[in-house]
C-alpha cells in the first residue's frame, strides 16, 4: 500500500537520519569531550605586568597548552627607551605605544587581559588579588582574585628617591608615557612664564633652570633631548628670553654614564661642556622644595642651594610593594628584587617566576655551586685537575654560567683556553686550578646581576615561554646541564643573556654606542646606527611608521611647542 509504504519510507530514512545523526552527535561529543579534557588539563598561567618582560612572553606562549590570563594597570606596551624623545616632542607619546589587545589577538582571543592591579600574591593558595579602578561595584570594591598553577611575575620597578625629603613633592619622574607628557608640558610652561609681564631677570632665571639630578642613560639622554629642544625650537620662539635658560645635570659619581666604556663617559663630558649643559659630578642632593635644592659637595662637605624652575629626578630604579611583600613571603629577607635560579624560578617557591626589572638571577648561589663543582672534579683535594677533569668542569661551568666566560673574557682576567697551554704553548699534563679558583671567586664579588634592561627583560620572556611550549618534549628529552645534586640532567638550559650593545644619544645628531666585542663607536654616524636600530626594534608597523614619521616631520618642521 503506497501509504504504508510512504510511512515505511520515512521511518526507514528517518531511522537512518536517526542513526546518521546520533553517528554525528556522538562525534561531536567526542570531539568537544577531548576539547573539554584538553582544556581541563591546560594549565592556568597567569601573567602580571604587560611591560617588556610581559609582552614579550606573550608573544610566543603557545595557548594551546595553557590558559593565559594577564593583569596590568597599563593597557598598552609603552616603548621606553623613546620616552626621553616623548618629553621634548620629537616623537609623539601614542607613536611608542601599543594597545596590549593588538599583541594578543593574534592568539586568537584565547588570552584574556585584565586591566587592574595585583595587590597581593597569595602563593600558599596559588591566588592573586586584583583591584580594578574601572568598575568599583566588582564585589563591592572593585577587588576580585585569580587562581594559577604558574605565575609570571613582571610587574618592572618603580622610581627610587632613596628617601630624599621633597623629591615626590617636586620632581618630575621618567617612568611612565605620563611622566614624559607631564614633563613636555611643564617645559612649556616653564618658558610662558618666564616671559610674563613683571617678573624680575632673576626669577625668569629661576624658572628657565632646568636641573636633572642621575647621570645614568635616561638622565643624560634628557639632558641631551632637552638641550636640543631648547637651542632648536624655543629659542627661536621666545628669544628674549634665550641667554636665561641653563640646564644642569647633578651625579653622585665622579662621571656621567658611568656604566659605559671610559672613552664614551668622557665624549659625553666632553660634548655637554661644549653645548653649555653644566655638568656637577661628586655631588649628593639632600633635599628638594618648591623652589630650591640642597645639594652637598662629597669630596669637601659643603652644602648649597640651587634655585630650580623644574627638576627630573632619574636616579635609578627601586622595588615595587608588590615585590617587596612577596620577597618577604618567600623569606628573602631584604632584597632589592626577587632572587630567581638561572631558569628564573623564584627562589623558595616551586610555581612562581619573576623576570624583567623585578627579578635577578642569584649570584651567590652560582659561587657556591662553581666551587663545589670544582670539588666534586678534585676528589682526592689536591688542588690539580688532568687536563680533560679540567675541561670537564670548565664545560659544566660554562653551560650553567655563560656569564663566567663573559666576565673573564671582559676583565680580561684570562681566557680559559690559556690555562690548558703552558707560556711556550704546550699543552699542559694538568692543571693548578687555584688560580683560576681565585678569578672565578671575583666572579662572587665583582659580577653584577643583569642591568635592568629592556633587552635583558625581553629576552627573559621569550626564554620562559619557550620553556613553557617545550615542557612536556623536555621532560622526556632534557636539554639542560647535568644536575649537580641528585641524579639526571636538568629539563631546560639555563637562561643565557646575549648582550647586543648599548646606545646613549647625545644630542646635536650624535650618539654613543658600546658594542659587543669591546666596539666603541661615537658621532653622528652612531645616531643613525640608533636610528636604525631603534625602528628595526618596535614592536609592530603601526609604531614604526608612527616613529620614523615623527622623526621626519621633526626633522621638517621641528619640534611643536603648544602645550597640549
Ligand atoms: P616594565 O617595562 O616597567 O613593565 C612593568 C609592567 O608591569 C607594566 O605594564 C606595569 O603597568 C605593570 N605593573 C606594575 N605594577 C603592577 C601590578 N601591581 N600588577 C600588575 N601589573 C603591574 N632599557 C634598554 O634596554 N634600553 C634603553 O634605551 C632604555 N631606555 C629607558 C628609558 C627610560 C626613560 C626608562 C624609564 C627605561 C629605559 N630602559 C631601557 C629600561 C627598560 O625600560 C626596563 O628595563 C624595562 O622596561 C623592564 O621591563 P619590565 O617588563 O621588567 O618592566
Amino acid at each position: 500500500h503506497p501509504a504504508g509504504f510512504k510511512a515505511l519510507l520515512l521511518v526507514t530514512l528517518s531511522s537512518g537520519s536517526l542513526v546518521a545523526y546520533s553517528d554525528s552527535q556522538s562525534e561531536t561529543e567526542r570531539v568537544s569531550l577531548e576539547q573539554n579534557q584538553k582544556e581541563q588539563k591546560k594549565k592556568k598561567v597567569v601573567v602580571l605586568g604587560t611591560g617588556w618582560a610581559g609582552t614579550s612572553f606573550l608573544k610566543d606562549i603557545d595557548v594551546s597548552s595553557y590558559d593565559v590570563q594577564v593583569v596590568s594597570p597599563r593597557n598598552y606596551f609603552a616603548f621606553t627607551p623613546l620616552l626621553p624623545s616623548v618629553t621634548c616632542g620629537t616623537v609623539e607619546a601614542r607613536s611608542i605605544v601599543e594597545p596590549v589587545r593588538n599583541i594578543i589577538k593574534k592568539k586568537n582571543g584565547e588570552i584574556q587581559f585584565f586591566e587592574a592591579e595585583c595587590l597581593k600574591i597569595d602563593a600558599a593558595n596559588n591566588k592573586v588579588l586584583c583591584h580594578s579602578n574601572l568598575d568599583q561595584n566588582l564585589g563591592g570594591n572593585g577587588e576580585f582574585s585569580l587562581e594559577y598553577d604558574y605565575l609570571v611575575i613582571a610587574v618592572g620597578a618603580q622610581v627610587n628617591t632613596f628617601n630624599t625629603p621633597g623629591v615626590r613633592e617636586n620632581c618630575h619622574f621618567l617612568k611612565e608615557v605620563e611622566d614624559a607628557q607631564k614633563i613636555r608640558a611643564s617645559v612649556i610652561d616653564s618658558f610662558e612664564k618666564a616671559v610674563l609681564p613683571g617678573l624680575s631677570e632673576e626669577e625668569r632665571k629661576t624658572c628657565l633652570h632646568f636641573v636633572i639630578v642621575g647621570g645614568g642613560p635616561t638622565g643624560v639622554e634628557f639632558a641631551a633631548e632637552l638641550h636640543d629642544f631648547i637651542q632648536e625650537d624655543l629659542v627661536t620662539i621666545y628669544p628674549m628670553v634665550k641667554d636665561l635658560v641653563r640646564v644642569t645635570l647633578i651625579q653622585s659619581g665622579d662621571h656621567i654614564l658611568n656604566m659605559f666604556d671610559e672613552r664614551i663617559s668622557s665624549f659625553a663630558e666632553q660634548k655637554f661642556q661644549r653645548d653649555g649643559i653644566e655638568v656637577c659630578t661628586g655631588c649628593r642632593v639632600l633635599g628638594v622644595s618648591e623652589k630650591s635644592l640642597s645639594v652637598k659637595v662629597k669630596s669637601h662637605g659643603e652644602v648649597y642651594s640651587i634655585p630650580h624652575g623644574l627638576v627630573i629626578w632619574s636616579t635609578g630604579v627601586g622595588t615595587r610593594p608588590l615585590v617587596r611583600d612577596f620577597i618577604e613571603q618567600v623569606g628573602q629577607g631584604d632584597r632589592r628584587a626577587l632572587a630567581t635560579n638561572e631558569w628564573l624560578r623564584v627562589k623558595g617557591s616551586e610555581n612562581v617566576y619573576a623576570l624583567g626589572d623585578c627579578a635577578t638571577i642569584d649570584q651567590r648561589k652560582i659561587m657556591e655551586d662553581i666551587l663545589n663543582i670544582f670539588k666534586a672534579a678534585d676528589k682526592d683535594y689536591s688542588g690539580t685537575l688532568t687536563i680533560s677533569e679540567f675541561q670537564d668542569v670548565v664545560d659544566d661551568i660554562l653551560i650553567r654560567y655563560p656569564q663566567v666566560e663573559l666576565y673573564l673574557k671582559s676583565k680580561h682576567l684570562m681566557d680559559v683556553t690559556d690555562l690548558l697551554r703552558d707560556p711556550e704553548g704546550n699543552e699542559r699534563e694538568s692543571v693548578d686550578i687555584e688560580g683560576f679558583k681565585l678569578a672565578l671567586c671575583q666572579v662572587d664579588s665583582q659580577t653584577k646581576s643583569l642591568p635592568a634592561t629592556a633587552q635583558v627583560a625581553a629576552q627573559q620572556g621569550t626564554y620562559l615561554s619557550r620553556c613553557f611550549n617545550r615542557r612536556q618534549q623536555c621532560q622526556e628529552h632534557p636539554e639542560g646541564p647535568r644536575r649537580f645534586s641528585g641524579s639526571g640532567q636538568h629539563r631546560f638550559r639555563p637562561f643565557r643573556y646575549k648582550h647586543f650593545g648599548k646606545f646613549a644619544p647625545l644630542g646635536g645628531e650624535q650618539a654613543a654606542a658600546e658594542l659587543p666585542g669591546d666596539w666603541v663607536s661615537m658621532g653622528h654616524s652612531t645616531q643613525w646606527l640608533w636610528y636604525s636600530v631603534y625602528a628595526s626594534k618596535q614592536v609592530s608597523w603601526r609604531t614604526r611608521v608612527l616613529v620614523v614619521s615623527d622623526w621626519a616631520r621633526r626633522f621638517i618642521f621641528g619640534r611643536d611647542s603648544s602645550r597640549i
